[in-house]
């Protein structure tokens, strides 16, 4: 093919044929077509955008570059979610076991954290023994005899997205609507969905830092995946502040279990909100591990009305609701951990250590008043400084790392109360962490109003 005339003609705002495009794809692939002049094309594109039909073409030929999931006929539908991601953003993990118990089947194939925001493989690779490197049978099974699956790409799943996407990552070409819609599409597409929930975050640690914007790139992935025979619906939900109370790749798993507990939010707030170690906790506001839940549950009640399980979305959250609270996902939990081989003792025991760090250092209010802000980015930027996220591909994770205990706007705090608790590897790093964090937190006399955690639907 003669690519060096398909990049002028992008250059120049002209049209893709979904036949170039498709042909494209499959020579980038086979090695066919240089990194340079793939990071022109991608340039190109930055700039000129892709029109309705060539982002479909783009996101067809790349779910095709590879092999997809395959599943046999099942009463179960095949869902998932997926986020655009954050700080403390651990829905993934109680959301796979309770969809499989609400009668789902769910192949999340998930990814790696990469600057502040966390990944969910990150977080399940703290579980002693667990594997997320599985190969398409192995998934297939899983799904068909437990019900969900957390795990990688394998190797030959959507090739062409992973070499491309590392080409934008070095080009400076990844916030472009297209390529985004089309890079997480192409990837959900070969899970042979049924239906999708997107959760697509916007404030100071989203990728979209406006409402606006990620408004935009929610309908444009909604208009795909519908378009493309996937029933798909956009939440967007607020990334100012992090969801749940801790972030750091352990500490989350741990919240996420907790979430699973029947009641267990409800236990969790009473045990933090008592006076340990004999300094007062603040009360908590209405964001503590209460917004995970609302978050969990909410994406579960779209799935159960786009598969049409439920007609409305107040008997979905009910119904939602009720299986969480059954305890029934938690032990799903269990059984899909043991599937992916790990080692449930060590587990239990790990669960039931305050801390994994080396340290632990509190972070106290300088003054008496109602929290209102606790930001996200900067929190995501200590952990990841704390060595809990990447600065590059090939950065190694510490898992034990983060913070806990955050406390949440609106909630009131006396002077000296624990602002948030710093989990480090040695005692410097742990203090210039709690200077840092010292900064993400302000207080106001008055109890600041609520800020909604998801603001809007898009169908
Ligand atoms: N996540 C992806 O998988 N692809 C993008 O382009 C951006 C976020």
């Amino acid at each position: 093919m003669n690519f060096l005339a398909l990049i002028e003609s992008k250059r120049e705002g002209q049209t893709l044929a979904p036949e170039q495009i498709r042909e494209f794809i499959r020579e980038f692939t086979a090695g066919n077509i240089p990194d340079y002049q793939m990071a022109a094309l991608l340039m190109a594109i930055y700039f000129r955008g892709l029109d309705t039909a060539e982002t479909t073409a783009l996101t067809l030929a790349m779910r095709d570059s590879g092999e997809r999931l395959r599943f046999a006929r099942d009463p179960r539908p095949l869902v998932d979610k997926h986020s655009t991601g954050g700080i403390g953003d651990k829905v993934s993990l109680p959301l796979a076991p309770l969809l499989a118990c609400l009668g789902f089947r769910v192949p999340m194939i998930s990814g790696r954290s990469l600057g502040i925001t966390g990944g969910t493989l990150d977080k399940l690779d703290s579980i002693p023994g667990f594997q997320t490197l599985l190969s398409v049978q192995k998934i297939v099974a899983q799904v068909q005899a437990v019900g969900c699956v957390i795990c990688g790409q394998t190797d030959n799943m959507v090739p062409a997205d992973k070499k491309i996407y590392a080409l934008r990552d070095a080009s400076g070409t990844v916030p472009s609507i297209p390529l985004i819609t089309a890079s997480i599409l192409s990837k959900k597409l070969a899970e042979s969905l049924e239906a999708l929930v997107l959760d697509v975050k916007f404030g100071c640690a989203a990728f979209m830092q406006t409402r606006a914007q990620a408004r935009r790139l929610a309908q444009a992935m909604v208009a795909l995946g519908n378009e493309c025979g996937t029933n798909t619906r956009a939440i967007l939900t607020d990334m100012n502040t992090p969801l749940g109370r801790a972030a750091g790749n352990w500490l989350e798993v741990k919240e996420s279990v907790a979430c699973l507990e029947p009641s267990g939010c409800a236990r969790q707030n009473k045990v933090e909100n008592m006076a340990v170690n004999s300094r007062s906790r603040p009360q908590l506001g209405p964001r503590g591990i209460e917004d995970l839940r609302t978050l969990v549950l909410e994406c579960a009640a779209q799935l159960l009305v786009l598969t049409r399980k439920t007609r409305t979305l107040v008997v979905a959250r009910k119904l939602a609701e009720a299986c969480l609270n059954s305890g029934a996902p938690r032990q799903k939990w269990d059984d899909m951990i043991k599937a992916q081989g790990a080692d449930l003792n060590g587990f239990c025991e790990k669960l039931r250590r305050d801390s994994t760090a080396k340290i632990v250092v509190e972070v106290e209010a300088g003054e008496s008043g109602f929290i209102s802000q606790c930001d996200a980015r900067i929190i995501g930027v200590v952990i990841r400084d704390l060595g809990g996220g990447r600065l590059t591909k090939e950065s190694a994770i510490n898992y034990d790392v983060g913070v806990d205990q955050m406390a949440k706007p609106g909630a009131r705090v006396k002077r000296g109360d624990v602002l948030c608790r710093v989990h480090a590897n040695d005692i410097a790093q742990a203090k210039a962490a709690a200077a840092q964090l010292q900064t993400a937190f302000a207080l106001t006399p008055k109890r600041p109003l609520p800020a909604p955690l998801v603001v809007e639907v898009i169908r």
